[in-house]
C-alpha cells in the first residue's frame, strides 16, 4: 500500500466563500496603505474607480470582511473544473531522492489551462450584474486573455484583449484559442489608443510589455461607456477571488492525513496565484501561530518583490492608474522577453507587497534556463507538462526539496501547478534545442526606472 496520489474533492466540498486577508492583517501588525489619486496624492475614495470597474468588485478590494460569499451563478461556473486535483508527487520525490513530501495543486485543469478562470468568471458576472456589455483587457502570455474570454461568453459580455507583441508572435494558438471563444484580439502596442500609438513613435519596435497594454486596455475602457476594464491579478478582488485555492487545499491535506505543511511555494507575476494559495495558510500563522515558511520565486528578469522598492508607483507604463503602494521596478520598467509571459511585470499586488516588506513571506529570483530544467525533471517523473510561469513554482518547490535532502529533514511542501504548457511548446523547443538564453540581471534598467517613481508626500 503506497497510499494516495491524488485528492480530488467533491463539488458539496467546495469553499462557498472567498477568504479576504485584509481582515486578518491588523493582527499581524500589517497595514495596508490604500491606493492614491496621482494628481492630488490623496487616497482614492471607491467613486474613483468606478469609471473602469463595477462597484462590487470594487467594494470588494475595500472590504475588510473575512469570509465574502460565492455568488451561487459563480460557483456553479467553478464547477466545470473546481475543485481541483491536490497530488503528492511520489514520483518527483523518488527522481530528487529527498526525504521531503512534496504536494503541488494544480489548476492547469480548467478550461483556459490555468488558476485565472477562478476571478475571470466573478468579474464578468459582476459586470454582467451591473449592465456591462463591454470589457477590455491586455494579456502577456495569453492566460489571462484566454480565461476572460471564456468567463465573457459564460454572460454574453463582449471581450477585447490587448496582447503583448511578444506573446502575440510567440503564441498564435493562445490567440485563436481567445477568438475561438468570441474575443477581439490586438498586438500591443497598437495604433488603435493614444497610450500604443506614443509607445510605437518612441520605439517602433517595441515588444510590448503588461504595463503597456494595461495603459491601453484602461484607455478604452475609461473612453467608453458601455466598457469597463477587467484585471487578472495584482488587485486584492483578484487575490481574494482566488483564495478558493489555498481553501481547497487545506482540505485535501487532511485527507491526505498530512501534518501543516513546513512551506508553501507560489510563482509571483503579480501575485495572484501565489496569494490565492498562501493566504489561507498565512492566516494559520498570523491567527493560529503556524510556522508555515511561504516563498515567492519571481524571475530575474522581472524581480519586483527581491528587488524593487516598496513604494508608491502606477500600475500601469502610461500613467493612467491609481498609484498604489507596492515592490515596483518602476512603471516604465520593460522585462527582457522571457518565455513565462505572465511574469512580465514591473509591479506587485500591494496584499502581497504589504506581507513580503512585513517579513511575513520569503522571496527568491531564478533564471529562465534553471526554471525549465525544473519542469524537464518534473514533467519526465509527474507527467504533467508545467507552464513556465508555473515552472517557477517548481524550480523553488525542487530548491526546497534538495535542501531537504542534504540536511536529512523530512518536511512537507505544497506547491502550486498554476498552469500546463500546452500553448508554450515553442519555449520548451528551444530549450530541448539548447536556444534557450538567460538574460543579464537587468539592474541598471532597474535602477534608470526606478529613479522615475513619483514623488508622493
Ligand atoms: C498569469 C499566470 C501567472 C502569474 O500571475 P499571478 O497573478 O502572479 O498568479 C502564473 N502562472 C500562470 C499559469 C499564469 O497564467
Amino acid at each position: 500500500m503506497t497510499g494516495l496520489t491524488k485528492v480530488i474533492l467533491s463539488e458539496q466540498d467546495m469553499p462557498t466563500h472567498w477568504y479576504n486577508i485584509a481582515a486578518d492583517l491588523p493582527t499581524a501588525g500589517v497595514e495596508l496603505p490604500p491606493p492614491l489619486n496621482p494628481a492630488t496624492g490623496e487616497p482614492l475614495g471607491p467613486d474613483g474607480l468606478a469609471p473602469i470597474f463595477p462597484m462590487a468588485l470594487i467594494m470588494q478590494e475595500v472590504s475588510t470582511e473575512r469570509y465574502i460569499e460565492i455568488p451561487d451563478q459563480v460557483q456553479e461556473i467553478y464547477k466545470l473544473w473546481r475543485p481541483t486535483p491536490l497530488y503528492r508527487a511520489r514520483r518527483w520525490e523518488e527522481a530528487l531522492d529527498t526525504p521531503a513530501r512534496i504536494y503541488y495543486k494544480y489548476e492547469g485543469v480548467s478550461p483556459a489551462g490555468s488558476h485565472k478562470p477562478n476571478t475571470a468568471v466573478p468579474q464578468a458576472y459582476y459586470n454582467m450584474k451591473e449592465g456591462v456589455t463591454r470589457l477590455t483587457t491586455e494579456t502577456g502570455a495569453g492566460q489571462w486573455g484566454s480565461a476572460l474570454s471564456f468567463a465573457c461568453q459564460m454572460f454574453d459580455i463582449e471581450c477585447k484583449v490587448y496582447m503583448v507583441k511578444v506573446s502575440y508572435e510567440q503564441k498564435p494558438y493562445r490567440k485563436l484559442l481567445m477568438q475561438t471563444w468570441g474575443a477581439t484580439v490586438v498586438p500591443s502596442p497598437s495604433t488603435q489608443t493614444n497610450a500604443g500609438r506614443a509607445i510605437l513613435a518612441a520605439d517602433p519596435d517595441s515588444t510590448g510589455s503588461l504595463g503597456i497594454a494595461i495603459s491601453e486596455a484602461v484607455e478604452e475602457a475609461a473612453l467608453r461607456d458601455d466598457t469597463k476594464y477587467a484585471l487578472g491579478s495584482v488587485l486584492n478582488h483578484v487575490l481574494l477571488h482566488q483564495t478558493v485555492i489555498g481553501q481547497e487545499v487545506i482540505k485535501q491535506l487532511e485527507i491526505f492525513e498530512e501534518e501543516w505543511p513546513d512551506v508553501i511555494v507560489g510563482c509571483t507575476g503579480g501575485g495572484s496565484n501565489f496569494g490565492g494559495l498562501a493566504f489561507p495558510f498565512l492566516r494559520e500563522n498570523i491567527v493560529n501561530g503556524k510556522q508555515t515558511r511561504i516563498v515567492a520565486v519571481e524571475p530575474a528578469a522581472a524581480p519586483s518583490l527581491t528587488r524593487g522598492r516598496y513604494a508608491y508607483d502606477f500600475g500601469d507604463t502610461a500613467q493612467m492608474t491609481p498609484l498604489m503602494k507596492m515592490h515596483t521596478l518602476g512603471h516604465d520598467f520593460v522585462p527582457a522577453p522571457i518565455h513565462a509571459g505572465g511574469l512580465r511585470y514591473h509591479g506587485m499586488s500591494s496584499l502581497v507587497s504589504a506581507v513580503k516588506a512585513a517579513g511575513l513571506i520569503e522571496a527568491v529570483n531564478v533564471q529562465q534556463k534553471a526554471i525549465f530544467d525544473a519542469a524537464l525533471s518534473f514533467t519526465r517523473a509527474e507527467g504533467i507538462l508545467p507552464a513556465p510561469e508555473a515552472s517557477h513554482a517548481v524550480l523553488g518547490a525542487m530548491q526546497e526539496a534538495l535542501r531537504c535532502k542534504e540536511s536529512g529533514a523530512s518536511e512537507t511542501i505544497v506547491f502550486n501547478l498554476s498552469g500546463h504548457g500546452h500553448f508554450d511548446l515553442t519555449a520548451y523547443e528551444s530549450y530541448l534545442d539548447n536556444q534557450l538564453v538567460d538574460y543579464e540581471y537587468p539592474e541598471a534598467a532597474i535602477e534608470a526606472s526606478l529613479a522615475h517613481l513619483p514623488q508622493v508626500a
